[in-house]
């Protein structure tokens, strides 16, 4: 078993009266691309800043890499990446000028057109983040996450609003940052692209973990209660009919 990287302990947050995360507990190993499902409103996204040391927690304990949140939340910083909100892309600036802003506030030295390869996006280096389709826009921002050399990233519902190429291509570009060592911890509403990305999910539902495991497991173990699904009569659904008519290639470009 590959060592853990996150350890999550009896985590709560409240918002003054109110508690939107309830003690909840799971380790994420390093290498893995770990995913937190659940309904909005459930505690993910405070869950997720708080480990990015970008909010305060009520209680509990957070170890990253080893890592005491309490006491090392800088160096905990340096070592995880975090996507930039698009509000922080300067309008006047290009791509190659905000990885080089970016690149500056965290005293890293890196070539820009090499950072926008590894996304796809060299020949977008001179464009405007609002210049870019939705699915570059993502990839700029996949891209923000990794200027920092991160052990760990957060991608927050990434592919929310993407057309079913650009899902695709996001995902690949997902598994070779996985593949390259770097640990993903995503956020998602769409099932198939859980089932298909992460090595393990945690369902939270107000602000408690119900169920935490790989996505096989969690299947075989709802097949195992006489779960059944109505019989699908068809082999293909309506997404394969849109892939299959319009192909496997990103259009944006
Ligand atoms: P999710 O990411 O799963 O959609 P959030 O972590 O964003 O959930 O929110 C969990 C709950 O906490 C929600 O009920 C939300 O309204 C509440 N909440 C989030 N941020 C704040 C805040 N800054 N002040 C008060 N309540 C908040």
């Amino acid at each position: 078993m590959s060592k853990v990287i996150i350890q999550v302990k009896d985590l709560y947050k409240s918002y003054g009266d109110f508690e939107a995360v309830k003690g909840i507990s799971f380790d994420v190993y390093e290498g893995e691309i770990f995913g937190l499902l659940g309904p909005n409103g459930a505690g993910k996204s405070t869950t997720l800043e708080i480990i990015e040391t970008l909010r305060k927690k009520t209680g509990g304990q957070v170890l990253v890499d080893g890592l005491n949140l309490d006491i090392s939340p800088n160096e905990i910083k340096k070592i995880v990446g975090v996507q930039l909100q698009a509000s922080g892309f300067y309008p006047g600036l290009n791509l190659v000028e905000l990885i080089n802003l970016f690149a500056g506030l965290y005293n890293e030295d890196l070539d820009p057109m090499a950072l926008l390869e590894k996304v796809n996006l060299k020949d977008k280096a001179k464009a405007k983040f609002k210049e870019l389709s939705g699915g570059q826009k993502q990839r700029f921002s996949i891209a923000t996450t990794l200027i920092n050399k991160p052990k760990i990233i957060f991608l927050d519902e990434p592919t929310t609003g993407l057309d079913p190429q650009a899902r695709r291509n996001l995902w690949d570009l997902i598994l070779d940052i996985r593949k390259q060592g770097t640990t993903v911890i995503i956020t998602t509403h769409y099932m198939d692209e859980a089932e298909i990305l992460c090595d393990r999910v945690a369902i939270i539902d107000n602000g408690k973990i119900i169920a935490i495991d790989s996505p096989s497991k969690l299947i075989d173990d709802l097949v195992e209660t006489g779960f059944e699904r109505p019989v699908q009569v068809k082999k293909a659904n309506l997404e394969d009919v849109f892939i299959n008519l319009t192909g496997y290639s990103i259009r944006e470009d």
